[in-house]
């Protein structure tokens, strides 16, 4: 028998609103020590199904299956294999094949980088299971080697240590990886999220077909959107970034495909203030900062942020030039994107043409349910 949770009428609406998380003030009673698969309850004692329960998070319970289905190996692998299978047409050999929530394993990430596999395991529920979700992506994928790159901070919500650790297999240090025509190197040990961001992948694609003239890719990290600039075509591409090691990364992946960036080692902000009162001209500009709001407080500061760095580049917009620019702050709400872009063209004076909509890559998919599984908002915007 598992052990039982009871949900409040309150957590029994969230539920049936399609949302798979559970807070501990919609508990009535809860098994209060390890963490695991718990059969879920109504307040009249009717079984609802099976959830994930991490005794030491505010998000305590997290959705798996209905009453009658067994949360079994069987039912994991299922589940990754449906997952793999809803991933078609990918022109990279690089994707993610299970986006938590937004495939219905919340808190599983699983990244496939060519011959091998990259999962994250994020809440302490997931982590009592970790060997059957193990075996079950092993069987559905058959990776040469899996790394659980659990050394994400939000582990320490669920009191879970962080660590980098070699599930099965073998997993180097740098995987070559295609994207369209191009080439890059993910560093699955060492690099952001899970060894390269690829929730842009689709955004980086669109981007490379528009490279012409001068292009310039701020905010860019090993060189994902200056490498597809470089390689459509550019005359010119220049990559800004704060940090050194980047930088050097980059150049890697630009030896790699037999192209020439400009790495510029620089605060996007200053830079981009001198280049622009400078009257510098660009054809293409791409905006890909990390997260600035990192909460509810920090959102107005972080739209002041955000504006200023849209405001400057659509400045130096030639005429008929892109602006491809986003944010991945989840606190930031695409209302919120799309008033400060408005605000920024104003006080820019130009009149900028928003031409697509973009989020992320089809592979993390977004539930209308389910916001969180929905951070990355992005524009392509064009000066007229
Ligand atoms: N465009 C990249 C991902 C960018 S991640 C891709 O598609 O792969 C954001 C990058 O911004 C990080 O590499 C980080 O080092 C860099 N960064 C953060 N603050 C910065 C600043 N103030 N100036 C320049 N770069 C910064």
């Amino acid at each position: 028998m598992k052990p039982r949770a009871v949900l409040s009428a309150r957590g029994a609406t969230r539920l049936g609103a399609g949302h798979p998380w559970i807070f501990r003030s919609d508990l009535r009673d809860e098994p209060g020590e390890h963490a695991g698969l718990v059969a879920v309850e109504d307040e009249r004692g009717k079984p609802l199904g099976t959830a994930l329960y991490s005794p030491a998070s505010e998000i305590r319970l997290r959705w798996l299956a209905p009453d009658g289905v067994a949360v079994d190996a069987a039912w994991w692998e299922t589940m990754v294999r449906a997952a793999a299978a809803r991933r078609t047409g990918i022109d990279a050999t690089a994707h993610r094949v299970v986006h938590a929530e937004g495939d219905g394993l919340p808190s599983l990430i699983v990244d496939r980088f060519g011959d091998w596999a990259v999962a994250q395991f994020l809440s302490a529920g997931l982590e009592a299971v970790r060997d059957q979700v193990v075996d079950a992506i092993r069987a559905a994928l058959a990776p040469r080697g899996l790394l659980l790159r659990n050394d994400a901070p939000v582990r320490e919500r669920e009191r879970l240590p962080r660590a980098v650790e070699t599930a099965f297999g073998e997993v180097p240090e740098t995987i070559e990886v295609r994207e369209g025509a191009v080439r890059y190197l993910a560093a699955p040990r060492s690099g952001q999220k899970t060894g390269a961001f690829l929730d842009q992948r689709e955004n980086r694609l669109l981007v490379g077909r528009l490279a012409s003239g001068r292009c310039l890719d701020v905010f860019a990290y090993h060189g994902g959107f200056a490498l597809h600039l470089a390689k459509g075509g550019a005359a010119e591409v220049v990559a800004v970034e704060s940090s050194a090691e980047a930088l050097a990364h980059m150049a890697r992946a630009a030896d790699l495909n037999g192209v020439t960036i400009a790495g510029v080692e620089a605060n996007a902000f200053d830079w981009l203030r001198a280049a622009a009162d400078a009257g510098d001209t660009w054809d293409v500009i791409v905006l890909d900062p990390p997260a600035f709001a990192k909460d509810k407080r920090s959102l107005e500061r972080a739209l002041a942020g955000y504006k200023e760095l849209n405001l400057r580049a659509m400045r130096m917009l030639a005429p008929g030039g892109y602006l491809f620019t986003c944010s991945c702050s989840h606190h930031v709400h695409r209302g919120d994107f799309f008033a400060m872009l408005g605000a920024a063209a104003q006080d820019a004076g130009r009149r900028i043409q928003l031409v697509e909509l973009r989020g992320a890559a089809a592979d993390h998919p977004e539930l209308l349910t389910v916001p969180e599984t929905g951070y990355l908002k992005g524009a392509l915007l064009r000066a007229l």
